[in-house]
Protein backbone atom coordinates (compact mmCIF):
# COMPACT_ATOMS: atom_id res chain seq x y z
CA UNK A 1 0.00 0.00 0.00
CA UNK A 2 2.45 2.25 1.17
CA UNK A 3 4.59 1.37 -2.17
CA UNK A 4 1.56 2.64 -4.27
CA UNK A 5 1.55 5.79 -2.65
CA UNK A 6 5.00 7.06 -2.66
CA UNK A 7 4.67 6.38 -6.02
CA UNK A 8 1.43 8.30 -6.70
CA UNK A 9 3.50 11.31 -4.28
CA UNK A 10 6.74 11.21 -6.40
CA UNK A 11 4.52 12.07 -9.47
CA UNK A 12 3.22 15.30 -7.72
CA UNK A 13 5.98 16.56 -6.10
CA UNK A 14 9.65 17.81 -6.77
CA UNK A 15 12.97 14.65 -7.10
CA UNK A 16 14.19 16.69 -4.46
CA UNK A 17 11.20 16.82 -2.12
CA UNK A 18 10.15 13.49 -2.28
CA UNK A 19 14.28 12.77 -1.54
CA UNK A 20 13.92 14.90 1.07
CA UNK A 21 10.78 14.13 3.13
CA UNK A 22 9.44 10.54 1.68
CA UNK A 23 12.05 8.28 1.16
CA UNK A 24 13.12 8.27 5.09
CA UNK A 25 9.61 7.44 6.13
CA UNK A 26 9.27 3.46 6.86
CA UNK A 27 5.72 1.80 6.89
CA UNK A 28 5.11 0.17 9.70
CA UNK A 29 1.60 -1.46 10.16
CA UNK A 30 -1.91 -1.50 8.07
CA UNK A 31 -4.64 -2.25 10.12
CA UNK A 32 -8.57 -1.57 9.39
CA UNK A 33 -7.58 0.95 7.05
CA UNK A 34 -5.60 2.92 9.14
CA UNK A 35 -1.83 2.90 7.77
CA UNK A 36 0.89 3.56 10.40
CA UNK A 37 4.28 5.41 9.06
CA UNK A 38 7.39 5.88 10.72
CA UNK A 39 8.90 9.52 10.56
CA UNK A 40 12.38 10.66 12.15
CA UNK A 41 11.10 13.56 14.56
CA UNK A 42 8.62 15.52 15.22
CA UNK A 43 9.80 18.30 13.31
CA UNK A 44 9.26 15.94 10.20
CA UNK A 45 5.87 14.84 11.26
CA UNK A 46 4.90 18.80 11.83
CA UNK A 47 6.78 19.32 8.44
CA UNK A 48 4.35 16.73 6.56
CA UNK A 49 1.35 17.97 8.14
CA UNK A 50 2.36 21.37 7.19
CA UNK A 51 2.84 20.59 3.42
CA UNK A 52 2.03 17.58 1.86
CA UNK A 53 -1.40 16.51 4.31
CA UNK A 54 -3.57 17.02 1.24
CA UNK A 55 -1.14 15.22 -1.05
CA UNK A 56 -0.84 12.33 1.36
CA UNK A 57 -4.95 12.35 1.98
CA UNK A 58 -5.36 11.63 -1.83
CA UNK A 59 -3.04 9.12 -2.38
CA UNK A 60 -4.36 7.10 0.86
CA UNK A 61 -7.46 7.67 0.11
CA UNK A 62 -6.51 6.13 -3.36
CA UNK A 63 -5.33 2.64 -2.04
CA UNK A 64 -7.49 2.57 1.15
CA UNK A 65 -10.82 3.89 0.31
CA UNK A 66 -12.54 7.01 2.32
CA UNK A 67 -12.32 5.69 5.70
CA UNK A 68 -8.54 5.64 5.46
CA UNK A 69 -6.58 7.00 8.04
CA UNK A 70 -2.98 7.76 8.50
CA UNK A 71 -0.78 7.39 12.31
CA UNK A 72 2.68 8.69 12.41
CA UNK A 73 4.94 6.83 14.45
CA UNK A 74 7.79 9.64 15.33
CA UNK A 75 11.02 7.32 16.02
CA UNK A 76 12.78 9.82 19.12
CA UNK A 77 16.40 10.93 18.72
CA UNK A 78 18.05 8.50 20.89
CA UNK A 79 20.95 9.94 22.46
CA UNK A 80 21.78 7.07 24.81
CA UNK A 81 22.51 4.54 22.53
CA UNK A 82 19.96 2.81 23.87
CA UNK A 83 18.60 -0.48 21.81
CA UNK A 84 14.81 -0.28 21.88
CA UNK A 85 13.98 2.55 20.11
CA UNK A 86 11.60 5.20 21.92
CA UNK A 87 8.74 5.60 20.03
CA UNK A 88 5.58 8.04 20.64
CA UNK A 89 2.52 7.71 18.66
CA UNK A 90 0.80 10.23 17.40
CA UNK A 91 -2.67 9.50 15.60
CA UNK A 92 -2.94 12.21 12.72
CA UNK A 93 -6.44 12.76 14.26
CA UNK A 94 -4.82 14.90 16.80
CA UNK A 95 -4.18 17.87 14.14
CA UNK A 96 -5.55 17.12 10.43
CA UNK A 97 -7.16 14.03 10.55
CA UNK A 98 -7.49 12.07 7.32
CA UNK A 99 -11.25 11.51 7.91
CA UNK A 100 -12.92 13.42 10.75
CA UNK A 101 -16.10 15.21 9.98
CA UNK A 102 -15.40 17.95 12.39
CA UNK A 103 -12.23 19.71 11.38
CA UNK A 104 -12.27 18.22 7.62
CA UNK A 105 -14.40 17.17 4.88
CA UNK A 106 -12.86 13.94 3.47
CA UNK A 107 -11.14 13.89 0.32
CA UNK A 108 -13.46 11.76 -1.90
CA UNK A 109 -11.33 11.45 -4.73
CA UNK A 110 -13.18 8.62 -6.50
CA UNK A 111 -16.54 10.41 -6.58
CA UNK A 112 -15.85 12.09 -10.07
CA UNK A 113 -18.69 15.03 -9.12
CA UNK A 114 -16.89 16.48 -6.05
CA UNK A 115 -13.46 16.56 -7.97
CA UNK A 116 -11.81 20.04 -8.47
CA UNK A 117 -12.26 21.22 -11.68
CA UNK A 118 -8.98 22.01 -11.75
CA UNK A 119 -7.16 18.84 -11.25
CA UNK A 120 -6.54 16.74 -14.39
CA UNK A 121 -8.22 13.08 -13.40
CA UNK A 122 -6.38 10.34 -13.91
CA UNK A 123 -4.35 7.93 -12.38
CA UNK A 124 -0.94 9.46 -12.35
CA UNK A 125 -2.09 13.13 -12.17
CA UNK A 126 -3.60 15.18 -9.75
CA UNK A 127 -1.61 18.01 -11.10
CA UNK A 128 -3.15 21.40 -10.99
CA UNK A 129 -3.56 22.88 -14.14
CA UNK A 130 -2.69 26.40 -13.99
CA UNK A 131 -5.51 27.71 -16.40
CA UNK A 132 -2.59 30.09 -18.09
CA UNK A 133 -2.87 31.04 -21.56
CA UNK A 134 0.84 31.01 -23.27
CA UNK A 135 -0.19 33.60 -25.77
CA UNK A 136 -0.09 36.22 -22.96
CA UNK A 137 3.53 36.41 -22.63
CA UNK A 138 6.41 39.20 -21.78
CA UNK A 139 7.31 39.19 -25.29
CA UNK A 140 4.35 40.83 -26.84
CA UNK A 141 3.65 42.66 -24.18
CA UNK A 142 4.79 45.76 -25.36
CA UNK A 143 6.77 47.83 -23.03
CA UNK A 144 6.28 51.57 -22.97
CA UNK A 145 5.98 54.62 -20.24
CA UNK A 146 2.49 53.81 -18.96
CA UNK A 147 3.30 49.97 -18.34
CA UNK A 148 7.16 49.92 -16.85
CA UNK A 149 6.88 49.59 -13.60
CA UNK A 150 4.53 46.96 -13.35
CA UNK A 151 6.08 45.12 -16.55
CA UNK A 152 9.35 45.06 -14.63
CA UNK A 153 7.60 44.57 -11.33
CA UNK A 154 6.00 41.81 -13.03
CA UNK A 155 9.22 40.22 -14.61
CA UNK A 156 10.75 40.88 -10.72
CA UNK A 157 8.35 38.43 -9.07
CA UNK A 158 8.72 36.01 -12.04
CA UNK A 159 11.86 35.39 -11.14
CA UNK A 160 11.56 35.23 -7.37
CA UNK A 161 8.00 34.03 -6.89
CA UNK A 162 7.36 34.76 -2.99
CA UNK A 163 10.81 35.76 -2.77
CA UNK A 164 10.38 40.06 -3.53
CA UNK A 165 8.61 42.48 -1.47
CA UNK A 166 5.97 42.63 -4.27
CA UNK A 167 3.73 40.59 -2.26
CA UNK A 168 0.81 40.71 -3.16
CA UNK A 169 1.56 42.46 -6.38
CA UNK A 170 -1.91 44.28 -7.42
CA UNK A 171 -1.74 45.36 -11.21
CA UNK A 172 -4.49 47.91 -11.62
CA UNK A 173 -5.73 50.24 -14.31
CA UNK A 174 -8.72 50.75 -16.90
CA UNK A 175 -10.27 48.39 -19.03
CA UNK A 176 -8.46 47.13 -21.80
CA UNK A 177 -5.16 48.00 -20.51
CA UNK A 178 -3.57 44.75 -20.12
CA UNK A 179 -4.15 43.71 -16.80
CA UNK A 180 -5.11 40.05 -17.94
CA UNK A 181 -2.16 39.83 -20.44
CA UNK A 182 0.01 40.75 -17.63
CA UNK A 183 -0.90 38.65 -15.32
CA UNK A 184 -0.89 35.78 -17.39
CA UNK A 185 2.54 36.73 -18.11
CA UNK A 186 3.81 36.55 -14.83
CA UNK A 187 2.72 32.94 -14.32
CA UNK A 188 3.62 31.73 -17.86
CA UNK A 189 6.96 33.12 -17.47
CA UNK A 190 7.07 31.50 -13.87
CA UNK A 191 6.37 27.89 -15.08
CA UNK A 192 8.93 28.49 -17.34
CA UNK A 193 11.57 29.32 -14.89
CA UNK A 194 9.78 26.81 -12.06
CA UNK A 195 8.34 24.08 -13.78
CA UNK A 196 7.35 22.35 -10.58
CA UNK A 197 5.87 25.13 -8.95
CA UNK A 198 1.74 25.22 -9.04
CA UNK A 199 0.39 28.14 -10.52
CA UNK A 200 -2.87 28.88 -10.77
CA UNK A 201 -4.52 31.84 -12.73
CA UNK A 202 -8.52 32.27 -11.95
CA UNK A 203 -11.04 35.32 -12.44
CA UNK A 204 -12.32 36.64 -9.31
CA UNK A 205 -15.76 35.84 -10.82
CA UNK A 206 -14.66 32.34 -10.98
CA UNK A 207 -13.24 31.82 -7.55
CA UNK A 208 -16.41 33.51 -6.29
CA UNK A 209 -18.41 30.64 -8.32
CA UNK A 210 -16.58 28.37 -6.61
CA UNK A 211 -17.32 28.96 -3.46
CA UNK A 212 -20.78 29.72 -3.60
CA UNK A 213 -20.63 25.96 -5.45
CA UNK A 214 -18.52 24.62 -2.23
CA UNK A 215 -20.69 25.87 0.69
CA UNK A 216 -23.47 24.32 -1.43
CA UNK A 217 -22.00 21.02 -2.03
CA UNK A 218 -20.36 21.64 2.05
CA UNK A 219 -17.25 21.01 1.55
CA UNK A 220 -15.92 24.72 1.82
CA UNK A 221 -12.57 22.60 3.81
CA UNK A 222 -11.88 20.93 0.53
CA UNK A 223 -12.46 24.60 -1.12
CA UNK A 224 -9.57 26.09 1.02
CA UNK A 225 -7.56 23.54 1.38
CA UNK A 226 -7.27 23.52 -2.61
CA UNK A 227 -6.10 26.90 -2.51
CA UNK A 228 -4.24 26.65 0.58
CA UNK A 229 -1.23 24.08 -1.45
CA UNK A 230 -0.54 26.64 -4.17
CA UNK A 231 2.81 28.21 -4.69
CA UNK A 232 1.76 31.31 -6.94
CA UNK A 233 -1.95 32.32 -7.17
CA UNK A 234 -3.01 34.58 -9.71
CA UNK A 235 -6.66 36.49 -9.05
CA UNK A 236 -8.07 38.79 -12.07
CA UNK A 237 -10.14 41.81 -11.20
CA UNK A 238 -10.37 41.63 -7.34
CA UNK A 239 -12.91 44.57 -7.76
CA UNK A 240 -15.14 41.80 -8.30
CA UNK A 241 -15.26 40.42 -4.38
CA UNK A 242 -16.95 43.81 -3.79
CA UNK A 243 -20.14 43.38 -1.57
CA UNK A 244 -19.43 39.69 -1.39
CA UNK A 245 -18.63 39.30 2.15
CA UNK A 246 -18.62 35.41 1.86
CA UNK A 247 -16.23 35.28 -0.43
CA UNK A 248 -14.09 38.19 0.72
CA UNK A 249 -13.79 35.88 3.99
CA UNK A 250 -12.53 32.80 2.74
CA UNK A 251 -10.27 34.89 0.23
CA UNK A 252 -8.94 36.27 3.27
CA UNK A 253 -7.87 33.40 5.23
CA UNK A 254 -6.71 31.80 1.76
CA UNK A 255 -4.73 35.17 1.05
CA UNK A 256 -3.18 34.68 4.59
CA UNK A 257 -1.92 31.50 4.50
CA UNK A 258 -0.34 32.08 1.31
CA UNK A 259 1.26 34.73 2.78
CA UNK A 260 2.52 33.16 5.58
CA UNK A 261 4.46 30.74 3.80
CA UNK A 262 6.05 32.82 1.51
CA UNK A 263 4.04 31.78 -1.69
CA UNK A 264 3.05 34.84 -4.24
CA UNK A 265 -0.03 36.19 -4.64
CA UNK A 266 -0.82 38.36 -7.67
CA UNK A 267 -4.09 40.27 -8.35
CA UNK A 268 -5.66 43.11 -10.60
CA UNK A 269 -8.34 45.37 -10.63
CA UNK A 270 -9.76 48.29 -12.86
CA UNK A 271 -9.38 50.15 -9.14
CA UNK A 272 -6.59 51.13 -6.87
CA UNK A 273 -7.19 49.63 -3.34
CA UNK A 274 -8.28 53.38 -1.81
CA UNK A 275 -11.11 53.58 -4.64
CA UNK A 276 -12.37 49.42 -4.42
CA UNK A 277 -15.93 50.32 -2.74
CA UNK A 278 -17.42 47.33 -0.07
CA UNK A 279 -14.29 45.89 0.24
CA UNK A 280 -13.48 45.08 3.71
CA UNK A 281 -10.42 47.08 5.37
CA UNK A 282 -8.50 44.36 6.58
CA UNK A 283 -8.69 42.97 2.82
CA UNK A 284 -7.67 46.22 1.45
CA UNK A 285 -4.75 46.91 4.31
CA UNK A 286 -3.15 43.23 2.66
CA UNK A 287 -3.80 44.22 -0.98
CA UNK A 288 -1.34 47.35 0.31
CA UNK A 289 1.25 45.31 1.63
CA UNK A 290 3.32 44.72 -1.47
CA UNK A 291 3.54 46.89 -4.63
CA UNK A 292 0.72 48.31 -6.21
CA UNK A 293 1.32 49.18 -9.54
CA UNK A 294 -0.40 51.23 -12.59
CA UNK A 295 -0.97 50.35 -15.57
CA UNK A 296 -1.45 53.78 -17.72
CA UNK A 297 -3.05 54.46 -21.00
CA UNK A 298 -0.52 53.81 -23.55
CA UNK A 299 1.04 56.76 -25.07
CA UNK A 300 1.53 57.23 -28.99
CA UNK A 301 4.79 55.71 -28.96
CA UNK A 302 3.55 52.64 -27.21
CA UNK A 303 0.04 52.36 -29.31
CA UNK A 304 1.87 52.77 -32.47
CA UNK A 305 4.58 49.78 -31.81
CA UNK A 306 1.36 47.78 -30.16
CA UNK A 307 -0.40 48.06 -33.48
CA UNK A 308 2.70 47.09 -35.69
CA UNK A 309 3.37 43.93 -33.47
CA UNK A 310 0.15 42.85 -34.12
CA UNK A 311 0.36 43.76 -37.61
CA UNK A 312 3.21 41.86 -37.78
CA UNK A 313 1.97 38.96 -35.75
CA UNK A 314 -1.29 38.80 -38.09
CA UNK A 315 1.11 38.98 -41.17
CA UNK A 316 -0.33 41.74 -42.17
CA UNK A 317 1.09 45.53 -44.04
CA UNK A 318 -0.82 48.51 -43.72
CA UNK A 319 0.53 52.15 -44.39
CA UNK A 320 2.38 54.37 -41.88
CA UNK A 321 -0.39 56.62 -42.09
CA UNK A 322 -2.89 54.71 -41.43
CA UNK A 323 -1.10 53.20 -38.05
CA UNK A 324 -0.57 56.51 -37.30
CA UNK A 325 -4.55 56.98 -37.78
CA UNK A 326 -5.40 54.42 -35.77
CA UNK A 327 -3.00 55.31 -32.88
CA UNK A 328 -4.35 58.88 -33.21
CA UNK A 329 -7.80 57.85 -33.01
CA UNK A 330 -8.05 55.11 -30.20
CA UNK A 331 -6.66 56.34 -27.32
CA UNK A 332 -7.76 54.81 -23.89
CA UNK A 333 -8.46 51.09 -24.71
CA UNK A 334 -6.02 48.33 -26.12
CA UNK A 335 -8.47 46.03 -26.50
CA UNK A 336 -10.47 48.41 -28.64
CA UNK A 337 -7.28 49.57 -30.26
CA UNK A 338 -6.96 45.87 -31.80
CA UNK A 339 -10.42 45.49 -32.17
CA UNK A 340 -10.18 48.15 -34.68
CA UNK A 341 -7.37 46.36 -36.50
CA UNK A 342 -9.24 43.44 -36.83
CA UNK A 343 -12.17 44.89 -38.33
CA UNK A 344 -10.25 47.26 -40.48
CA UNK A 345 -8.20 43.68 -42.11
CA UNK A 346 -11.45 41.87 -42.14
CA UNK A 347 -13.38 44.45 -44.13
CA UNK A 348 -10.81 44.90 -46.60
CA UNK A 349 -10.11 41.63 -47.04
CA UNK A 350 -13.63 40.79 -47.71
CA UNK A 351 -14.42 43.68 -49.72
CA UNK A 352 -11.24 43.17 -51.65
CA UNK A 353 -10.26 47.06 -51.22
CA UNK A 354 -6.95 48.42 -49.92
CA UNK A 355 -6.80 49.66 -46.64
CA UNK A 356 -7.39 53.29 -46.71
CA UNK A 357 -7.51 56.12 -44.42
CA UNK A 358 -11.52 56.61 -45.37
CA UNK A 359 -11.88 52.96 -44.49
CA UNK A 360 -9.70 53.55 -41.58
CA UNK A 361 -12.09 56.44 -40.83
CA UNK A 362 -15.44 54.23 -40.91
CA UNK A 363 -14.52 51.72 -38.92
CA UNK A 364 -13.09 54.03 -36.11
CA UNK A 365 -16.28 56.08 -36.35
CA UNK A 366 -18.40 52.67 -35.46
CA UNK A 367 -15.76 51.53 -33.28
CA UNK A 368 -15.58 54.67 -31.35
CA UNK A 369 -19.46 55.72 -31.36
CA UNK A 370 -19.99 52.06 -30.73
CA UNK A 371 -17.46 51.77 -27.55
CA UNK A 372 -17.69 55.18 -26.35
CA UNK A 373 -20.20 57.12 -25.01
CA UNK A 374 -21.30 59.45 -27.35
CA UNK A 375 -20.53 63.11 -26.87
CA UNK A 376 -23.58 65.27 -26.32
CA UNK A 377 -24.73 68.32 -28.73
CA UNK A 378 -24.87 70.05 -25.17
CA UNK A 379 -21.40 69.28 -24.65
CA UNK A 380 -20.28 69.80 -28.23
CA UNK A 381 -21.17 73.43 -27.87
CA UNK A 382 -20.05 74.17 -24.41
CA UNK A 383 -16.55 73.04 -25.75
CA UNK A 384 -16.94 75.16 -28.98
CA UNK A 385 -18.21 78.38 -27.41
CA UNK A 386 -15.52 77.99 -24.63
CA UNK A 387 -12.51 77.44 -27.16
CA UNK A 388 -14.02 80.86 -28.48
CA UNK A 389 -14.52 82.73 -25.17
CA UNK A 390 -17.75 82.73 -26.01
CA UNK A 391 -21.24 81.57 -24.46
CA UNK A 392 -23.91 79.47 -25.19
CA UNK A 393 -26.40 82.06 -26.01
CA UNK A 394 -23.67 83.72 -28.21
CA UNK A 395 -23.47 80.90 -30.22
CA UNK A 396 -27.12 79.99 -30.56
CA UNK A 397 -27.98 83.79 -31.30
CA UNK A 398 -29.15 85.14 -34.77
CA UNK A 399 -26.33 87.44 -35.23
CA UNK A 400 -24.28 87.60 -38.38
CA UNK A 401 -21.11 88.54 -36.96
CA UNK A 402 -18.32 86.25 -38.70
CA UNK A 403 -16.66 84.49 -35.72
CA UNK A 404 -19.77 83.57 -34.37
CA UNK A 405 -21.18 82.33 -37.21
CA UNK A 406 -17.82 79.97 -37.57
CA UNK A 407 -18.50 78.90 -34.12
CA UNK A 408 -22.06 77.84 -34.67
CA UNK A 409 -21.29 76.30 -38.07
CA UNK A 410 -18.34 73.94 -36.28
CA UNK A 411 -21.01 73.51 -33.37
CA UNK A 412 -22.99 71.60 -35.91
CA UNK A 413 -20.32 70.24 -37.96
CA UNK A 414 -19.06 68.30 -34.86
CA UNK A 415 -22.44 67.71 -34.12
CA UNK A 416 -23.13 65.51 -37.44
CA UNK A 417 -19.23 64.11 -36.86
CA UNK A 418 -19.55 63.00 -33.12
CA UNK A 419 -23.49 62.24 -32.52
CA UNK A 420 -26.18 59.96 -34.41
CA UNK A 421 -28.77 62.91 -34.27
CA UNK A 422 -30.01 63.79 -37.95
CA UNK A 423 -29.53 66.79 -39.02
CA UNK A 424 -33.12 68.55 -38.46
CA UNK A 425 -32.48 67.85 -34.58
CA UNK A 426 -29.06 69.18 -34.82
CA UNK A 427 -30.42 72.74 -36.27
CA UNK A 428 -33.34 72.38 -33.75
CA UNK A 429 -30.79 72.07 -30.65
CA UNK A 430 -28.30 74.57 -32.12
CA UNK A 431 -30.34 77.65 -31.84
CA UNK A 432 -33.67 76.71 -33.61
CA UNK A 433 -31.95 76.38 -37.18
CA UNK A 434 -33.32 74.08 -40.14
CA UNK A 435 -31.66 70.82 -41.78
CA UNK A 436 -30.58 72.74 -44.82
CA UNK A 437 -28.41 75.34 -42.31
CA UNK A 438 -26.96 72.40 -40.87
CA UNK A 439 -26.18 70.73 -43.51
CA UNK A 440 -24.25 73.97 -45.61
CA UNK A 441 -22.64 74.28 -41.89
CA UNK A 442 -21.04 71.00 -42.57
CA UNK A 443 -19.80 72.02 -46.40
CA UNK A 444 -18.44 74.70 -45.66
CA UNK A 445 -16.45 73.83 -42.43
CA UNK A 446 -15.73 71.24 -44.76
CA UNK A 447 -13.96 73.87 -47.41
CA UNK A 448 -12.92 76.08 -45.47
CA UNK A 449 -10.80 73.66 -43.72
CA UNK A 450 -9.14 72.56 -46.55
CA UNK A 451 -8.47 76.22 -48.06
CA UNK A 452 -7.58 78.48 -44.80
CA UNK A 453 -5.23 77.02 -42.88
CA UNK A 454 -6.21 79.18 -39.42
CA UNK A 455 -9.50 77.55 -39.89
CA UNK A 456 -8.07 74.07 -40.10
CA UNK A 457 -5.98 74.28 -37.15
CA UNK A 458 -9.72 75.34 -35.02
CA UNK A 459 -11.03 72.45 -36.60
CA UNK A 460 -7.80 70.32 -35.10
CA UNK A 461 -7.92 71.75 -32.27
CA UNK A 462 -11.45 70.96 -31.56
CA UNK A 463 -11.66 67.66 -32.66
CA UNK A 464 -8.85 67.00 -29.83
CA UNK A 465 -10.56 68.44 -27.37
CA UNK A 466 -14.11 66.60 -28.21
CA UNK A 467 -12.58 63.39 -28.69
CA UNK A 468 -10.15 62.79 -25.95
P1 LIG B 1 -7.53 44.32 -19.16
O1 LIG B 1 -7.45 43.00 -18.48
O2 LIG B 1 -6.76 45.39 -18.45
O3 LIG B 1 -8.92 44.77 -19.46
P2 LIG B 1 -6.28 42.90 -21.31
O4 LIG B 1 -5.11 42.32 -20.60
O5 LIG B 1 -7.40 41.99 -21.63
O6 LIG B 1 -6.81 44.19 -20.58
O7 LIG B 1 -5.71 43.57 -22.66
C1 LIG B 1 -6.54 43.89 -23.76
C2 LIG B 1 -5.82 43.56 -25.04
O8 LIG B 1 -4.72 44.45 -25.21
C3 LIG B 1 -5.24 42.16 -25.04
O9 LIG B 1 -5.45 41.56 -26.28
C4 LIG B 1 -3.77 42.38 -24.79
O10 LIG B 1 -3.00 41.39 -25.42
C5 LIG B 1 -3.52 43.74 -25.39
N1 LIG B 1 -2.46 44.45 -24.72
C6 LIG B 1 -2.56 45.15 -23.56
N2 LIG B 1 -1.39 45.69 -23.21
C7 LIG B 1 -0.51 45.35 -24.17
C8 LIG B 1 0.88 45.60 -24.37
N3 LIG B 1 1.61 46.35 -23.52
N4 LIG B 1 1.45 45.07 -25.48
C9 LIG B 1 0.73 44.34 -26.35
N5 LIG B 1 -0.57 44.05 -26.19
C10 LIG B 1 -1.20 44.55 -25.14
MG1 LIG C 1 -8.96 41.73 -17.80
Amino acid sequence: VWDNCLSFIEDNITPQAFKTWFEPIKAVKLTDGALSIQVPSKFFYEWLEEHYVNLLKVSLTRELGEGAKLVYVIKMENTYGNKKPFTEKIPSSNRTPVNSQEVDVPIKSRNPELKNPFIIPGIRNVKIESQLNPNYNFENFLEGDSNRLARSAGMAVANKPGGTSFNPLLIFGGVGLGKTHLAHAIGVNIKDNYPEKTVLYISAEKFTQQYIESVKKNNRNDFIHFYQIIDVLIVDDIQLLSGKAGTQDVFFHIFNHLHQNGKQVILTSDKAPVDMQDIEQRLLSRFKWGLSAELHQPDFETRISIIKNKLYRDGVEMPEDIVEFLANNIKTNIRELEGAIISLIAHSSFNKKDITIDLAKTIVDNYVKNTKREVSIDYIQKVVSDYFQMDVETLQSKTRKRHIVQARQLAMFFAKKLTKASLASIGTQIGKRDHATVLHACKTVDNLSSTDKQFKKYVDDLRKKLTL
